[in-house]
């Protein structure tokens, strides 16, 4: 196998404006939860990609960013390998920026896109609200080769694309610079944006209590507690995932997870070992052991399911597709798990 594929070379002034954007999008809950999203620039000859489980939040100084060869990833694309299992510690998603052409690849979880982006009509909402810009959707496909594979088939109908809208997943951009990236990326914020629906606040007093000398912890984020106190949001994540980073707190595959519980007096005891409980009406308890990765995607729902309607026709991962994601999820998760966020 190709080992020529890391290049020799120094994070450098040319990176400024790369690790600037990622700064900026990764320190945004609305835009990426935890090591979600990333980055590249080609530049010279080489792919500067986010590595695998690194946060765009903590871009300063350029330690996010791999230097691969740009032609010897061409080229794994073409012999069916996935850069990113050739090479584990760049990004997973490492195929699908070096399948755009445009210098700057950005691919952000962007909460109000993902808001749109599981729904059943999604494509028919979206090119009303995106009219004017040169995008397309991407039905929901595995990331890595099979994802870039999609791209691909786009690009090869229309060549000028530099919006991709991936359905149950999130958003792809491209641009001739990291100005023009985050242009893009602030016009289609301002298109797609939902506000989120107003959820009755927890009932913090219970949770104070169930959370006095036990394994359980109280969220800082008082969002979260929406996933219990919200009729509708409830309903919704009865239903199934929505998308895959939903099945890294169960590589079990266990839709019951998000699924309400009712407080039976103060006794939680019957689900220990639960990362957290929804306790339905009430508010959202947090394991001690949970990390601060799975704390932002915890957050990273909750955002995602206020912003969508009660009868909206929603679609969901088929079981099959979790099943399939689940794997990568719970080799992203222990990725994440293991990664201190600084
Ligand atoms: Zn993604």
């Amino acid at each position: 196998m190709d080992q020529g594929i890391i290049k020799n070379v120094a994070v450098n002034e040319d990176l400024t404006p790369l690790l600037e954007l990622a700064g900026r999008v990764g320190r945004n809950p609305l835009l990426t939860q935890a090591s979600t999203g990333n980055i590249s620039l080609k530049l010279d000859g080489v792919l500067w990609v986010k590595a695998s489980g690194k946060w765009l939040a903590d871009a300063a100084g350029g330690k996010i960013l791999i230097p691969l060869d740009l032609t010897a990833v061409r080229a794994t694309i073409r012999q069916n390998i996935d850069p990113a299992e050739l090479y584990p510690n760049a990004s997973i998603e490492t195929a699908m920026h070096v399948t755009l052409p445009h210098p700057v690849v950005l691919h952000v979880h962007s909460i109000n896109t993902i808001a749109w982006a599981v729904r059943e009509g999604a494509p028919a909402e979206l090119k009303t609200r995106l009219e004017g810009l040169r995008w397309q959707w991407i039905p929901y496909v595995a990331s890595g080769l099979p994802l870039a594979r999609e791209i691909q088939r786009v690009l090869s109908l229309r060549p000028d694309t530099d919006v991709l809208v991936l359905g149950n997943h999130g958003l792809v951009l491209g641009g001739k610079d990291c100005q023009a990236t985050r242009n893009l990326l602030d016009e289609i914020e301002r298109r797609l944006e939902v506000p989120p629906r107003e959820a009755h606040p927890a009932d913090y007093a219970l949770l104070a209590e169930l959370a006095a000398d036990s394994s359980w912890d109280l969220p800082d984020d008082d969002a979260i507690h929406a996933l219990a106190t919200d009729p509708v949001t409830r309903k919704i994540l009865e239903g199934g995932f929505l998308y895959p980073c939903q099945a890294m707190f169960s590589d079990a595959r266990t839709p019951e997870l998000f699924h309400a519980v009712q407080a039976d007096g103060t006794d939680l005891t019957g689900y220990s070992g639960r990362p957290f409980l929804i306790i339905q009406g009430r508010g959202v308890v947090l394991s001690k052991g949970m990390t601060a990765a799975e704390i932002a995607m915890l957050s990273g729902l909750s955002q995602v399911v206020q912003r969508i309607g009660a009868s909206t026709l929603l679609r969901y991962l088929t079981e099959e597709e979790v099943t399939a994601g689940a794997s990568t999820a719970a080799y992203r998760y222990r990725e994440l798990a293991n990664t201190s966020h600084s």
